[in-house]
C-alpha cells in the first residue's frame, strides 16, 4: 500500500473504500450500462435509409468528439493527472463536456482512476484483468471484469483520499452534484437538434437512437477497452511497472488513450502518443488550448524523459 500524501496518488491513512453503493445508485448503473448496451445490439437489424440517415450519423459524430474528449482531455488528463492547467471556463466546460459520457461524476472517475494508477495490475487496482490468474479461463474472467465487470462492483473509491483537491474545488463539486442533468442532455440535445433539421418527431427519434444511446455505448467500450486490452495486448515501448500497452487499432476511436504504455511509464504527460505517428488527438486539442492561451503549464514530453523512461 502507498504511503505518499499526494492526492493524485492517494496517500495518508485513510482506507481506499469509503462505503457502499446505495440502491438507487446501483440501479442507475445496471440502467445507464445495459441499456445502452442493448440499443447498440438493437441497431444491427437498422438499416440505412429509413431509421438511419446523414443528420444521424453526424450528431452522433459531433456527440461522440464532445463528450469522448471531455473524458479524455478533462476527466482524465486535466483533472486526474494535472497534465496542464486549464482556465476557470475551459475547466468547467471539460467537466460538463465528460459528464455527458455517462461514466460517473467528474470526482468519483478521477477517484477510481487515481487508484487504478496507485495500484497498476495489483491487488486494489479497481480493473486488472490480472487478479484472477493466467490461465486461459482466468484471463476471459479477468478481462470480462477490467472491461465492464468492475463497474457492477458496489465498492466506491474513497474521494476523500483520492480526490481532495477535486472536492475543495467549488466549480467541479457544482457539475459533480449536476450529473444527472447532463446524463439528461446528453440524450435530449441530439434528439432535439435531429427534430429540429429534419423538422420531424422521426427524425428526432432516430437522433435519440442512434446520437444518443448507441453513440454511448460505443463511447464507454472505447473506454473500457483502455482498461481491458491496453492491460493485456499490445506493444510495450516504455517501462511501467504494470502491464499497461500500446495499442495501435484504438488510438483514433480512443483520442489518443490506447497508447496506454506511455500513459503508464509517464502519467501526468500530456501526449500519450508520444512515436512517430502515434496519432493522439486529445494531444492535439491541448495544443490548440494552449495556443488560445487557456490551457497553460502543459507538460509536454522531453527527448530526455523519453530517453529515460524508454524499455531496455
Ligand atoms: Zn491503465
Ligand atoms: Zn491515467
Amino acid at each position: 500500500m502507498t504511503t505518499t500524501a499526494d492526492p493524485k496518488v492517494g496517500g495518508g491513512s485513510k482506507p481506499i473504500i469509503e462505503g457502499r453503493r446505495n440502491l438507487a445508485t446501483r440501479i442507475a448503473v445496471y440502467i445507464f450500462i445495459l441499456v445502452p448496451f442493448a440499443a447498440l445490439i438493437a441497431a444491427v437489424p437498422f438499416a440505412w435509409g429509413w431509421g438511419l440517415g446523414w443528420v444521424d450519423v453526424i450528431l452522433a459524430v459531433f456527440f461522440f468528439y464532445l463528450s469522448g474528449l471531455g473524458v479524455t482531455v478533462g476527466y482524465h488528463r486535466l483533472f486526474t493527472h494535472g497534465s496542464f492547467k486549464a482556465n476557470r471556463p475551459l475547466k468547467i466546460t471539460l467537466a460538463v463536456m465528460g459528464s455527458m459520457a455517462v461514466q460517473s461524476p467528474p470526482i468519483t472517475w478521477v477517484a477510481d482512476h487515481r487508484r487504478h494508477h496507485a495500484f497498476s495490475d495489483r491487488e486494489g487496482d479497481p480493473h486488472s484483468p490480472w487478479l484472477f490468474g493466467t490461465s486461459p479461463m482466468a484471463l476471459a474472467r479477468g478481462f470480462w471484469h477490467a472491461h465492464m465487470g468492475w463497474i457492477f462492483d458496489h465498492d466506491v473509491t474513497n474521494k476523500e483520499r483520492f480526490a481532495p483537491d477535486l472536492m475543495a474545488d467549488k466549480d467541479i463539486v457544482a457539475v459533480n452534484r449536476l450529473f444527472v442533468v447532463f446524463t439528461g442532455l446528453t440524450l435530449v440535445m441530439p434528439a432535439v437538434l435531429g427534430g429540429l433539421i429534419t423538422w420531424s418527431w422521426w427524425g428526432a427519434l432516430t437522433a435519440f437512437f442512434w446520437a444518443g444511446l448507441v453513440r454511448i455505448a460505443i463511447l464507454h467500450h472505447v473506454t473500457w477497452s483502455t482498461n481491458s486490452i491496453c492491460h493485456m495486448i499490445g506493444d510495450r515501448p516504455f517501462t511501467s511497472r504494470d502491464k499497461a500497452s500500446n495499442f495501435w487499432p484504438l488510438a483514433i476511436l480512443s483520442f489518443g488513450e490506447s497508447w496506454h504504455n506511455l500513459h503508464h511509464a509517464d502519467p501526468t504527460c500530456a501526449r500519450h502518443g508520444v512515436q512517430r505517428g502515434q496519432i493522439d488527438t486529445s494531444a492535439r486539442l491541448i495544443w490548440i488550448f494552449e495556443k488560445l492561451g487557456w490551457a497553460t503549464d502543459v507538460r509536454w514530453p522531453t527527448e530526455a524523459r523519453l530517453a529515460k523512461i524508454a524499455a531496455k
